[in-house]
């Protein structure tokens, strides 16, 4: 793939990221304080942006139309955009995730040409839904633009300050915990959805485009959270997010049987597991599970029927919760 210069670049980012083109919004580099600026989007401000001097964000929608969609996970939960992407692609849909600028991910779906937000915006919840996160938010935020707003901006990535700390960089499609080496090319070989796609899953999904409702952010309640996270139950959502200082062979294979549920692939599933690896503190002198060891416990819980939660088993039910709905029915393998 050839090298890019600079003009080659700015038009390249354009083409994905520019929506609205007499406003965008920045934020202070400060005190980290947004505004909205009202001057037209030039090759300046985007150079601005990729050099680092001042970052953009880019308001999506054009009327009823976006050529991008982007959604926000405000996590450092690298499962969650996992499991978008993997359901995007269940739909035939590529996407990509960005380490947004400080915390969580931002997972983007770029259209082959303006596409009716309300669609976009449908499919995008349905695959939420289907994650059992339907209050994520959604870029943009809006079906369509009414004459009293502009909607609602989204940092865009790449700002040059960022990308050498990591973040606002999109990560290695085929191993996400990975940042990609070269975001050029990366951009160049996107693989964009085209229209009659979301029409095809509207279809096929019955869903109705006249009904799209509006998801509040639920209340920052721990229990709120585990039980509606990612479809996962309880305590897998706190093996996953904590780590664990036992068993970890055990809650290797019981959090390989819950993704695989969720419909997460073999590989992204093992990606996961080696990643959350890292958090595990093994008590005595153990050492934390090798990537073999992950390998194996993964392949065999995909190998086979496996699809009991463990909440007989005794390292399991240490993390049980008693909000837990299977809770009244407890079942093993
Ligand atoms: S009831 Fe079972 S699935 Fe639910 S939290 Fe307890 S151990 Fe996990």
């Amino acid at each position: 793939m050839s090298k890019l210069n600079t003009a080659e670049k700015t038009k390249l980012f354009k083409s994905f990221f520019t929506g609205l083109e007499n406003v965008y919004g920045t934020y202070d580099l400060e005190s980290g304080k947004v505004r909205q600026i009202k001057e037209p989007v030039t090759d300046k401000v985007i150079l601005t942006h990729l050099k680092g001097d001042q970052p953009y964000g880019v308001y999506l929608l054009t009327g009823d139309k976006t050529k991008t969609l982007a959604v926000d996970f405000d996590e450092n939960e690298l499962t969650l955009p996992i499991a978008f992407v993997a359901g995007a692609k269940r739909y035939g849909m590529f996407s990509y995730i960005e380490r947004s600028k400080s915390k969580g991910f931002h997972v983007w779906l770029f259209f082959e040409e303006p596409v009716v937000a309300k669609k976009a915006r449908v499919v995008a919840r349905k695959i939420l839904t289907d994650m059992g996160r339907p209050e994520t938010e959604i870029f943009p935020k809006q079906d369509c633009l009414n004459n009293l707003s502009y909607g609602n901006f989204i940092n865009a990535p790449l700002f040059g300050k960022l990308v050498p700390k990591g973040r606002t960089v999109f990560v290695e499609p085929g191993e996400p915990v990975k940042v990609c080496d070269n975001q050029w090319e990366l951009l160049q070989r996107v693989q964009k959805v085209p229209p009659i796609r979301l029409d095809a899953i509207i279809q096929s999904c019955n869903l109705d485009i006249s009904k799209n409702p509006v998801y509040r952010k639920p209340e920052d309640t721990g229990k709120h959270v585990l039980e509606s996270t990612f479809g996962l139950p309880p305590c897998a959502r706190k093996i996953l997010t904590q780590g664990v200082t036992f068993a970890q062979r055990v809650c290797t294979f019981r959090l390989a049987v819950h993704l695989k549920k969720t419909g997460l692939p073999l590989d992204l599933t093992i990606e996961t597991l080696k990643s959350w690896a890292q958090k595990n503190k093994p008590t005595e002198g153990k050492r934390i599970i090798t990537d073999k060891e992950i390998e194996s416990q993964a392949e065999y819980a995909y190998k086979n029927d496996y699809k009991g939660c463990g909440c007989e088993e005794p390292v399991i039910a240490a993390f049980c919760d008693e909000n837990c709905p299977l809770a009244s029915h407890k079942n093993g393998e």
